[in-house]
């Protein structure tokens, strides 16, 4: 097979401290072996960039995965919309990633996490990733193309390490008012509340840790849950109960955010009894979970009900050379240390399959 791509260029990155992992990747057929470079396509006027291993996302599996690719000598790129390290650099402090006694907080985490896939030789693009056209092995070629904002990256190995996305209440005033008193993320924003009165709706681990969070600036956080039981760890609970300043809405959802220019009350409905009632609050904090974002994707890979990529144990989707890790996968366990794991097996998945090329 006559594959496409810059044959005869072989090129291992400089820097690799696992001989094993290089002398691995050296035996690769050289056909796999890619020059990573920028050229212009002269057909259709965009850049591409062409790796063995592009990582789609930024946060622990995906920087996990870069790791574990680009120590295997592998030509890596991470596609970041935002900043790296994804949704836990959000968090103030992380009390279960292992090796942190006294806990880290997620920013250090995520970006100690990105310098090591740096270090270790993966190269980071800021961009938007907006689709993904699958190889075409019938017409002899052998990579997948990433299409994002700017250009189109191409890769032997696909690690879809998106994430997810925070879910919206979807009711008036939302939209209009994120940012203007509507939040999404307790750690950035608690600040700008402090001596106020906020609500955090949601009854999880992240609505329960927001509201922990807020009471350290706000006079008054009352959480709003649509059930009268709470999703979060007992752990969390322990703490949220132990702290006057916050109290409980029980059976109750938002139904609008009023307020102009900025958040001044909300309509609240009580689930079991639909009694109407508003409340004066200066913030909403919404801590509804998450979706997985792969909208992307299309088509192209097989996505479960909730949008999450479908992948067997070794992380690999039924389209050969495209792997997901992290939140972004069926039945992930949506936690820092399991999507760090779910990279280095996406990425030792990854290492197999161009191996096999
Ligand atoms: P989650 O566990 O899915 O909880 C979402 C919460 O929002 C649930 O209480 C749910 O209610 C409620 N909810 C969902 N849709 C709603 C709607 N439309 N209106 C009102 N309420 C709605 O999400 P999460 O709290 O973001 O946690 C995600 C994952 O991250 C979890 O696995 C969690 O353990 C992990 N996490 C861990 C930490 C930590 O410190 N270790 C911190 C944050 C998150 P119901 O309960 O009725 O479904």
């Amino acid at each position: 097979m006559a594959a496409e791509g810059f044959i005869g260029e072989h090129f291992l990155k400089k820097g690799t401290t696992d001989s094993g992992a290089k002398a691995n990747a050296e035996s690769i057929d050289a056909r796999s072996l890619l020059v990573k470079r920028r050229r212009r396509s002269a057909t259709i006027g965009r850049s591409i960039m062409e790796y063995q291993v592009v990582v789609l996302g930024g946060g622990p599996a995906g920087l996990s995965a870069a790791i574990y690719a680009a120590r295997s000598g592998f030509s890596t790129v991470i596609l970041e919309k935002m900043l790296p390290g994804g949704q836990i650099a959000n968090a103030s402090r992380v009390e279960n990633y292992p090796g942190f006694v006294d806990g880290v907080s997620g920013m250090e985490l995520g970006q100690s996490m990105h310098r090591q896939a740096e270090k270790e030789g993966a190269e980071t693009v800021i961009t938007e990733v907006t689709g993904i056209e699958l190889a075409d092995r019938g017409a002899d070629s052998i990579f997948h193309t990433v299409k994002t904002t700017d250009q189109d990256v191409r890769g032997l190995a696909v690690i879809i390490a998106t994430g997810s996305r925070y879910r919206l209440l979807n009711v008036p005033g939302e939209i209009e008012l994120t940012g203007k008193g509507v939040s999404y993320c307790a750690t950035c924003d608690g600040p700008f509340f402090r001596g106020k009165k906020v609500l955090v709706v949601g009854g999880g681990d992240t609505a329960i840790a927001d509201a922990l969070e807020l009471s350290k600036f706000a006079n008054e956080v009352t959480v709003v849950h649509r059930r009268d039981e709470l999703r979060a760890s007992r752990a969390l609970q322990g703490n949220v109960l132990r702290t006057p300043k916050i109290q409980f809405m029980w059976n109750s959802v938002v139904e609008s955010i009023y307020g102009d220019p900025a958040v001044s009350s909300v309509r609240l409905r009580n689930t079991k009894n639909d009694i109407i009632s508003e409340l004066a609050v200066d913030g909403v904090f919404v801590a509804v979970g998450s979706v997985p974002s792969t909208g992307f994707l299309g088509d192209s890979v097989p996505v479960d009900e909730f949008g999450c990529v479908i992948t067997n144990v070794q992380l690999e989707t039924d389209v050969a050379g495209v792997f997901a890790a992290g939140d972004v996968r069926h039945d992930s366990a949506r936690q820092a240390i399991t999507a760090a794991g779910d990279g280095a097996t996406a990425a030792l998945s990854a290492r197999r399959y161009i191996s096999s090329l």
